[in-house]
């Protein structure tokens, strides 16, 4: 299980996360739309939650139905390891 960032951090991308986050596992690139978390990384501890504006970020049981895919988008990003696999992923998800 892990933390989990979903819709909401689109076009927002302020990395308040990033700030409080003790194993620095949340990730993005300049120009990807959203930041991601590590899930192989995340140690639940929850740090993120409160400081993040848009309240996008959720323990994975607990993503909104509308939202659940983002699961698999967070774990997809960080199994996508070289530079081109994750432009590859990035013009995926954006045709979604
Ligand atoms: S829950 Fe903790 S370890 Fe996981 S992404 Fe948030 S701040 Fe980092
Ligand atoms: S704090 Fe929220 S909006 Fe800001 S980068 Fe993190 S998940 Fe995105």
């Amino acid at each position: 299980m892990a933390y989990i960032i979903t819709q909401p951090c689109i076009g927002v991308k302020d990395a308040s996360c990033v700030d409080v986050c003790p194993v620095d596992c949340i990730h993005s690139a300049e120009d990807d739309e959203q930041y991601y978390i590590d899930p192989d990384i995340c140690i639940d501890c929850e740090a993120c939650v409160p400081v993040c504006p848009v309240e996008a970020i959720f323990y994975e049981e607990d993503v909104p139905e509308e939202w659940r895919d983002f699961t698999q988008k967070n774990r997809d990003y960080f199994a996508a390891k070289t530079d081109e696999e994750r432009r590859a992923f990035r013009t995926r998800t954006e045709r979604h």
